[in-house]
């Protein structure tokens, strides 16, 4: 497999994971914020609830009653009672303004419910100062609270659809519940108890008690619902007392039309008031419960909004683990790329280099060659070989050892590198022989550069291991030809430098012979028979 596809295939194992695990996150993350925003909007409707169901269950009531009070007994404690009541009253609307939703998240029913609500307000705001002018004397403002107090329900009764959590909008509809039938009761304990106590001729107020009957029915539909509920279980008990049951009976007697004795009437007046506090005191109880249960789903959006954070910083640590574990994999890679080639480099020198002299073997100089040759076809039209091999090298062996013979090899073949030109090839072409081919030379060319290694040789004082100072000489042989682009074998050429060598051997060795010899014969022979046409460096 190529390291490439090696790499690919760690980066995919690596990385294909990690994708998947961030997607994964990723939609975690997201539901988990859908959550923390959705406990978040419920908290400020659990807040909004509290409030709206708080200001009809008890703010309101608390006024009307100081209200009536100093109607009833002007004087300055009824006046400050009253004064307090209306402090608590407007603070409490303007917490439960400043807990709604802005308005541009909320439906347009529900912007009409709260406009009405501005309304039924500014109402109370302009029956308090006819109060405070004395123009309420022998009347009362009760209806004007009243229908404050509906358009409160209805705003809060609007707000439920928009709940989410389940417990919630089950307390929500308890609450509702509860407020419904408290205000349907008082409907009916206000006007019957103004009917029975005018006199006879006095008209039933039918429509107001048939008002009062629909808000019961509907209280007790949103308390049907949660039956289960302890608060509502507390209420059926409740409402099921004899004296109760007594009170409904009564209460059905008059819608048709009996009119009941003075002591049955008080019996009435009191399980109805009764009733009514009792009542009152479960709206309370519903509107603390939902202000707790908004505490509660706050403490749990933090704990959401804590988690989602936690994720975060997870996603985050371990998407850095996976970059630095992806970036050192890809440098392993990259290293064991260069060190693979640096080996197959080496590999392929070591194949191609003789280990004695560190000049080519017969294989390198082959590619090398034909490398250039191919090149020498586009430039240049000469190219010539020089051959040359030590004289007498087997009496250096015998006298001096085979170290010694080595050394000497060594050396020569660094004094020839040194002398030959930086583009010509050389090789060690035999045991103590070796082949030189120069691109773009002429046989001409090739004599100089052979005859100027040749001295060099000659110069050369080459210390042997035993500490000894030796001279050799070596013999060569040139030859050159044109450079064809149909011929790039230069056998030939080397055929004729072996007989030019064999005749610088012939002619008494260190000496250059170039020459043409135009016949080959066969090797055996040649070194007997070949002679020099050419020339003779010494000569
Ligand atoms: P001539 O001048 O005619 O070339 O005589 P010569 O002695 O150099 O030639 P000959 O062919 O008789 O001997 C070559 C010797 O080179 C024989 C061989 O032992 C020696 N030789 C070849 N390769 C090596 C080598 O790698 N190391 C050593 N030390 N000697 C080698
Ligand atoms: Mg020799
Ligand atoms: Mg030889």
């Amino acid at each position: 497999m190529k390291f490439e596809t090696i790499k690919r295939v760690i980066l995919a194992a690596i990385l294909l994971p990690f994708v998947f695990m961030l997607i994964e996150g990723v939609v975690v993350i997201r539901s988990s914020i859908k959550q923390y925003r959705d406990l978040e909007k419920d908290r400020q409707f659990a807040d909004v609830l509290a409030r709206g169901g708080s200001i009809a269950a008890t703010e309101i009531l608390s006024e009307i009653a100081a209200t009536r009070l100093y109607l009833a007994y002007p004087g300055s404690t009824t006046a400050a009672e009253m004064q307090r009541s209306r402090v608590t009253l407007d603070r409490e609307r303007r917490a439960f303004y400043a807990s709604l939703p802005s308005r541009d998240t909320l439906d347009d029913g529900l912007v009409g419910e709260l406009s009405v609500l501005s309304l039924a307000y500014s109402r109370i705001i302009a029956a308090r100062s006819a109060v405070d002018q004395g123009r309420y004397a022998g009347s009362d403002p009760g209806s004007i609270y009243w229908y404050a107090a509906l358009k409160q329900l209805a705003v809060v009764d609007a707000l439920s659809p928009l709940i989410s959590d389940p417990m919630l909008l089950e307390k929500s509809n308890q609450l509702m519940g509860i407020l419904l039938t408290y205000y349907g009761e008082r409907l009916i304990t206000g006007v019957g108890t103004r009917y029975l106590d005018r006199g006879v001729s006095a008209r039933f107020p039918v429509e107001q008690f048939v008002q009062g009957k629909t808000m019961l029915g509907e209280g007790m539909d949103h308390m049907v619902f949660h039956s289960a509920a302890p608060i509502v279980r507390e209420i059926v008990a409740y409402l099921g007392r004899s004296s109760q049951v007594k009170a409904n009976a009564i209460t059905d007697a008059i819608l048709a039309g009996s009119r009941p004795t003075r002591a049955v009437r008080d019996v009435w007046a009191a399980a109805q008031s009764e009733r009514m506090t009792f009542l009152q005191q479960k709206m309370v109880e519903a509107a603390k419960d939902i202000h707790e249960t908004g505490e509660s789903l706050s403490r749990r959006a933090h704990i959401h909004l804590t988690r989602i954070l936690a994720l975060c910083a997870g996603l985050l640590i371990l998407a850095t683990l996976v970059m630095v574990l992806a970036a050192r994999g890809l440098r392993l890679i990259d290293r064991l790329t260069r060190d693979r080639e640096t080996l197959v480099g080496e590999l392929r020198n070591a194949a191609q280099t003789d280990l004695l002299t560190g000049l080519y073997n017969r294989r390198g100089f082959e590619v090398a060659a034909s490398a250039l040759l191919t090149q020498a076809e586009h430039g240049s039209r000469w190219i010539s070989v020089v051959l040359f091999d030590l004289d007498h090298f087997k009496r250096t062996n015998d006298v001096h050892g085979h170290d010694a013979g080595d050394a000497v090899l060594r050396q020569v073949a660094g004094v020839a590198r040194e002398n030959f030109r930086s583009f010509d090839l050389l090789v060690r072409h035999g045991g103590e022989e070796f082949l030189a081919l120069l691109p773009d030379s002429t046989p001409d060319d090739a004599v100089i550069v052979a005859e100027r290694v040749r001295l060099a040789i000659e110069a050369a004082e080459i210390p042997l291991p035993s500490g000894e100072i030796l001279k050799v000489t070596a013999s060569f042989g040139c030859a050159g030809r044109a450079n064809e682009v149909s011929n790039r074998n230069f056998e030939d050429l080397v055929k004729r430098a072996d007989l030019a060598l064999y005749a610088a051997k012939a002619s008494g060795r260190n000496c250059v012979v170039s020459g043409p010899i135009v016949q080959a014969s066969a090797p055996e022979e040649r070194r007997k028979t070949a002679s020099g046409g050419g020339f003779d460096s010494r000569k």
